[in-house]
């Protein structure tokens, strides 16, 4: 068979050959032990935490040493494209505070495009030139099987229990002639373009994966598909040639990649390309509270696992990147306890240390993030924070929470404890804050409010002379000094030693006093210091709240 020959008639067209795209692509000039990493998504509209996890993974891994973390855009599939999605991945990872050196997105900037195109169908050309060098080598075919025919091959196989696929005897177009080749292009019929496949199955291939060690896996034997019908590459090799020309040094991509790693091998040997170290990351799992196990994070079960869930709710980007660190290093938690003030980028994040099998989402555990790393933040950056969140996210309502920075400020710095001796850990993301602290603005909320335990005649009694002592220039203890002669007139302890020593003889305490004005005046049994609330929100508001109750 004239090789060369075939690949003229394949690929007539093609003049550029793979030697002028090496050199056009150099080996890049990195400092040392830099490494260049890359996220390449499929642009279907949908982007989620595994994402995050991952590309936070890739980021850190580029960065700790001055390398390259860039996006390439992977669609090939047409079906799958979603417009604006390439927008949508940009500006969520930008949001979670991770940016890329270059790829997709910089099309204007042509140091930050050096590598590209970074978007794969406008990559045909470069698939193509080294498609056709295969040919010219003997190493890769057109196949003209219909899908009847290849469902027909993959029966047969089922019913004679040998392995599926297209290999071996079963690779029917493998040795077609040239004649036969040439007859089925002049009647039209279109072709794949497969891999000769070289692979032996009694042997195996060994590398090291960067997170799961080293792995044994029998050698490719398929001749998988490189073209398909419509010239546009498979995954596979669309993987080699772009890793390669990019020069990726570390591929971090999705455990379910690992069992393709084979296929992988075999390419970027015939295409005399060095492998890159492979790092195949584990499923964010989830504790299942049906089945008491673990399951995989699902887009239908949970909408926890979309991205704009986190953004929707106000989590702040820094906790989910300390959270996700926390998952994918088993060494960060404890180091950032110990360097609290440290920048997190410090960190010496390692592969080998990621999970190796599922990494468990756990939302308590990210809620405890939160409410930890919001504590340490200052009240200016919590203000900036929530003030971003709510124009984006609660228009209507911003305006109102905002109307007063100073009046907001004083709120945050209530609910942080801000000058306490230890700081409130209150506040987990921007949903629950305002609700937390909604009682402040005069705004219509579904929220539940706390029942009084008393009965209602009791309540309006304490509330009507709480309102006849109140002055508004009391300090915190003169204030309190006037719910206990409330609470001594009717009934109720305002010595607890006393109270303790003989409760029978109490109503209750000064607490159940304390409690009903709280009530009244915001709703919730339990909130920070009540003369503080009070003096944030001013008499007049005050006054408001309680004589509603009183009718
Ligand atoms: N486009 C592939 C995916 O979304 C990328 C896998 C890889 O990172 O190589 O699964």
């Amino acid at each position: 068979m004239d090789y060369n020959k075939l690949a003229d008639l394949l690929f007539p067209d093609v003049v550029n050959t793979p030697e002028f795209y090496e050199e056009k692509f150099p080996y890049r000039k990195l400092p040392n032990k830099a490494e260049v990493t890359r996220m390449a998504p499929s642009p279907t509209g949908f982007i989620h935490l595994g994402n995050l996890y991952s590309a936070l993974a890739d980021e850190r891994i580029a960065h700790r040493n001055g390398g390259v973390f860039y996006l390439r855009i992977e669609d090939t599939d047409e079906k799958r494209k979603v417009d604006g999605a390439v927008e949508l991945i940009i500006d969520t990872l930008k949001y979670f505070d991770i940016e890329f050196d270059e790829g997709a997105g910089f099309e204007e900037n042509p140091e930050k495009n050096a590598y590209g195109p970074y978007f794969q169908r406008q990559r045909v050309d470069i698939y193509h030139a080294y498609a056709k060098s295969l040919v010219q080598r003997g190493l890769a075919y057109p196949c003209f099987c219909t899908e009847e025919e290849l469902d027909a091959v993959r029966a047969k196989q089922e019913e004679e229990k040998v392995l599926t696929g297209y290999y071996g005897e079963y690779a029917v177009c493998r040795d077609l002639s040239m004649e036969e080749i040439e007859a089925n292009l002049a009647a039209g019929k279109s072709y794949v373009l497969r891999l000769r496949s070289q692979g032996d199955p009694e042997k195996e291939i060994t590398f090291v994966d960067e997170i799961k060690g080293e792995i044994k896996l029998p050698e490719n034997i398929h001749d998988i598909v490189l073209l398909k019908r419509d010239g546009i590459p498979t995954y596979h090799f669309a993987h080699a040639i772009d890793d390669h020309l990019m020069r990726t040094t570390v591929v971090v991509r999705g455990g379910e990649w690992l069992a393709s790693a084979p296929i992988h091998y075999e390419l970027f040997h015939v295409l005399g390309f060095k492998m890159p170290k492979y790092a195949h990351t584990a499923h964010l799992m989830k504790f299942d509270e049906e089945t008491g196990g673990k399951r995989k994070l699902s887009k239908r079960k949970d909408p926890e696992l979309s991205l704009d869930y986190y953004r929707q709710d106000g989590y702040h980007p820094y906790c989910m990147k300390v959270y996700l660190l926390t998952l994918l290093n088993s060494n960060f938690e404890e180091w950032h306890e110990k360097f609290p003030d440290k920048d997190i980028n410090e960190f010496p994040f390692s592969i080998d240390k990621m999970n190796q099998s599922g990494a468990l989402f756990d939302k308590d555990k990210l809620h405890n993030i939160c409410k930890n790393e919001l504590s340490k933040l200052s009240e200016d950056e919590v203000y900036d924070f929530l003030y971003r969140w709510a124009y984006e996210y609660e228009s209507k309502k911003a305006p109102v929470w905002f109307a007063d920075k100073e009046k907001m400020l004083a709120i945050l710095r209530l609910y942080m404890g801000v000058g306490m001796k230890r700081r409130r850990k209150d506040l987990i993301y921007a949903k629950q804050i305002f609700k937390l602290v909604s009682y402040f603005f005069d705004i219509e909320e579904d929220d539940e409010k706390d029942e009084f335990r008393l009965d209602n005649e009791e309540v309006k009694k304490l509330l009507k002379a709480y309102l006849d002592s109140y002055s508004h220039e009391d300090d915190n203890s003169v204030w309190f000094d006037k719910l206990k002669a409330i609470a001594d007139s009717n009934g109720y302890a305002s010595d607890m030693k006393a109270y303790k020593a003989e409760p029978e003889k109490f109503k209750g305490n000064v607490s159940d006093v304390a409690e009903v004005v709280r009530i009244a005046v915001t709703g919730h049994a339990n909130t920070p210091d009540l003369w503080s609330i009070v003096h944030i929100m001013g008499e007049d508001q005050m006054r408001q709240r309680i004589e509603k109750i009183l009718g």
